[in-house]
């Protein structure tokens, strides 16, 4: 189609494609169901908080001038429960963890450094105005934005939610991205193939990869290897948001994913990327749908995937960026390549995470070497060799 493109190119045009396209629909889902979703709206603080000043501490709210004391105790506040009245000179008030310091009050003595004698508690250690005190509106102030829309929601964002009274947020729609495996020598899992067919096992790796990514798989029947079929089952893809394509990209003879694409009116942004695994590797929209055509042999799939059609579906997801995360650990043992590709290689990287050390592997169709795997290491195309102990990016599972 056009000449290659080196990888980070290829990629800044997905990002760049994909974020100009229309934005997802939007939903609303109760908090306890929104862990994973795509925030539609900015979440704002409701108050601020700490509302109060409060005590982190269980201890003795006291006036920090009346020290060295001892002071008298006039009383308790406990958490949920406000003291009535301000902090007279020469007094103290019994306070627990979470409770809002009394007025009048400007420090907390905790109760391990503290001695109580009937009404009198006395200190030997220094008393400062502010200590184990926040100030109301230090964690945030009224109406600050606490998440921001295009936030991927975690546990501690659903906190923050929670916090502040989000019973019911906006999120998107996770879009629908359709599978479709292409080629005559596939067949079912649950099938015995014969020597010269294998298992269709891209759908299930391309399944789980879309579903991780936080988006609905649509797995249609395999295409075979003829016009008709490929495009039956091309125009039924098309109907979803994204279209995910294995095999049938290269240059043979029955490689006919380009041509049902073309015939049905496609845009194509790249046909190939300066990448192994993964050259050729499809990239363009029909309407509405963006859609890969990806390399079929297995370890090609999933790198392009991870790499390129990953930033689509997070895009498409309503997140506001697509970064690929990255990592750097030191090599195991000396490693050379040829430049020119950017080479995608299956590793694995040390729990400790520092130490990585390619796998043995027998090229892109070996599913096993990347199922032994828990990385890939990326070799730079501008970069031949390494010695043992010089820093790679690693790009972790
Ligand atoms: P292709 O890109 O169609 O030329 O396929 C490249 C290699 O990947 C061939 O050896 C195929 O047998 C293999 N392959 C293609 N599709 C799949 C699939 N869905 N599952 C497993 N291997 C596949
Ligand atoms: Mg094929």
């Amino acid at each position: 189609l056009v000449k290659p493109l080196p990888f980070e190119q290829a990629r800044r045009c997905v990002v760049e494609t994909v974020a100009r396209s229309k934005p997802p629909v939007i939903e609303t889902v109760f908090l306890a169901n929104a862990a994973g979703r795509i925030l539609a709206q900015d979440v704002v603080a409701d108050r601020p908080y700490p509302p109060l000043p409060r005590s982190i501490r269980d201890g003795f709210a006291v006036r920090s001038a009346d020290f060295p004391g001892p002071v008298r105790v006039v009383g308790e506040v406990r958490a949920g429960e406000a003291f009535p009245r301000s902090l007279s000179p020469g007094e103290a008030v019994e306070i627990m963890t979470g409770a809002p310091v009394p007025a009048g009050a400007d420090a907390v003595i905790m109760v391990e450094h503290a001695s109580r004698d009937g009404d009198l508690v006395h200190t030997d250690r220094p008393v400062a105005a502010g200590d184990f005190i926040v100030p109301p509106g230090t964690e945030c102030g009224a109406g600050a934005v606490v998440l921001a829309r295009g936030t991927r929601l975690d546990f501690g964002h659903i906190g923050a939610a929670a916090s502040v009274g989000a019973a019911a947020i906006a999120v998107y729609s996770k879009p629908e991205v359709a599978i479709i495996a292409t080629g005559d020598e596939l067949v079912r899992v649950e099938q015995r193939p014969a020597p010269y067919q294998i298992r269709n096992s891209n759908s299930f790796t391309l399944s789980a990869q879309v579903e991780r990514a936080g988006a609905r798989p649509k797995v249609l029947p395999v295409a075979l290897d003829n016009y008709e079929s490929t495009r039956k089952l091309v125009e039924q893809g098309l109907r979803s948001d994204l279209l995910l394509l294995s095999g049938g990209v290269s240059a043979g003879k029955y490689d006919l994913v380009e041509k049902v694409l073309a015939d049905l009116g496609a845009e194509f942004f790249f046909d190939r990327v300066l990448i192994q695994p993964g050259q050729p590797l499809v990239f363009g929209r029909v309407r509405n749908c963006f859609f890969f055509g990806l390399p079929g042999n297995p370890a090609s799939t999933m790198v392009t995937f991870e790499i390129f059609a990953r930033a689509a579906v997070d895009l498409l997801s309503g997140r506001s960026e697509a970064p690929l995360p990255f990592v750097f650990a030191r090599l195991s043992g000396e490693f050379r390549h040829k430049p020119g590709l950017t080479r995608f290689l299956p590793a694995r990287l040390a729990t400790a995470g520092r130490d990585v050390t390619p796998v043995k592997w027998q090229g892109s169709g070996d599913v096993f070497a990347i199922a032994s795997a828990n990385a890939f290491v990326v070799a730079r195309e501008d970069r031949e060799s390494w010695a043992a102990g010089d820093m790679i990016e690693v790009l972790p599972r």
